[in-house]
């Protein structure tokens, strides 16, 4: 293990576009993200899923006659 060949890797803040922040490991000072872990579709796919099935339930009971 040598420590002089590796970059300046350090902990530093991710900023995302949802206003989450959370810290990563990153050779920049500051990282600016569009996604992370907590806006991620992986992760928020299955809200929407629950979503969507809520809109089509409402949909059937509109033309259940
Ligand atoms: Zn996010």
């Amino acid at each position: 293990m040598k420590k002089d060949i590796q970059p300046d890797y350090k902990v530093v803040k991710v900023h995302c576009a949802c206003g989450n922040t959370f810290e990563a490991g990153s050779v920049d000072d500051e990282i600016r993200v569009e996604i992370c872990s907590e806006c991620h579709p992986f992760f928020t796919g299955k809200q929407k899923f629950i979503d969507k099935g809520g809109r089509v339930d409402k949909f059937k009971k509109k033309y259940n006659r």
